[in-house]
């Protein structure tokens, strides 16, 4: 990680864990990290529930004073309007989220987003004050025919401008083929790939834009590999899906030091 950049660990619950099991599970991982005496000043530890528990996330992280935060998992590319089933990033505003994830690969496959609608949904929360958690990465496919770095880099390019010079977001770089399938990339393969994306960061928002970004890894993390990761110098944190589902697994990945 970098000196100077804050490590993020993220927990994509994806679509488990309803509303009352949230409570639960945010509560659990507060009292487990705080029993190691977890600094989260140091390494800042993020859930990403469904919708619908986000409001209880929110009562219960505000009245207990949790030092973990919380985000959504997508975010509608308009404000308000005729979008039947679409959640607005003022919503997540006001329901005091810190990050919305953006153009998940699963998103992507299974929903056909596309660059298009990835940089509009961007720019939506940006506008909301809300810090775009933006998601590239390469099939295995793509691996075999591009190498892994092209793809990620041409999707991060497509999204950077429309992003204002001076805000706030965070990259996650998460092979497809790495997600969900217990074969996480090696810490170097990751290294390149966030090192290319940083320096498109740097190649178009400038170098101080790139110093100050996030890149995170996600694929198939767990408590047994996080630390690899940790010590490559432009991976700053990662997206945890299946392994953030497991209060003390997830909590063992935040105190990966
Ligand atoms: P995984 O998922 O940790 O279960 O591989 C990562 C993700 O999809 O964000």
């Amino acid at each position: 990680a970098g000196v100077n950049r804050v490590p993020l660990i993220a927990g994509n619950w994806k679509m488990n864990l309803d509303h009352l099991q949230s409570i639960a599970f945010v509560q659990k991982l507060a009292w487990s990290l705080k029993d190691a005496r977890h600094d989260f000043n140091a390494v800042e530890v993020a859930v990403f529930p469904p919708f619908t528990d986000l409001r209880s996330v929110q009562t219960l992280v505000s009245a207990d004073k949790l030092p973990i935060v919380y985000g959504a998992q997508d975010v509608s590319e308009h404000a308000s309007g005729a979008f039947t089933g679409e959640i607005a990033a003022p919503f997540l505003a006001k329901l005091d989220c810190s990050y919305v994830i953006i153009g998940h690969s699963e998103r992507r496959t299974l929903h056909g987003e596309s660059d298009e609608n990835v940089a509009a949904k961007t720019k939506a929360a940006i506008a909301s004050g809300v810090v775009p958690l933006i998601c590239v990465g390469e099939t295995a496919d793509d691996l075999e025919k591009h190498g892994a770095s092209a793809v990620p880099v041409a999707q991060l390019a497509a999204v950077l401008d429309s992003i204002p010079k001076g805000s706030d977001f965070v990259v996650a770089y998460e092979p497809v083929w790495a997600i969900g399938s217990g074969q996480a990339a090696t810490p170097e393969q990751a290294e390149q790939v966030c090192a290319a994306l940083r320096s498109t960061i740097s190649e178009q928002l400038g170098e101080e834009a790139a110093a100050a970004t996030r890149i995170l890894y996600g694929g198939s993390v767990k408590a047994d590999n996080i630390a690899g990761f940790m010590r490559q110098p432009n991976i700053d944190g990662a997206l945890v899906g299946g392994a953030s589902l497991d209060v003390e697994g997830f909590s063992a990945i935040a105190r990966y030091q």
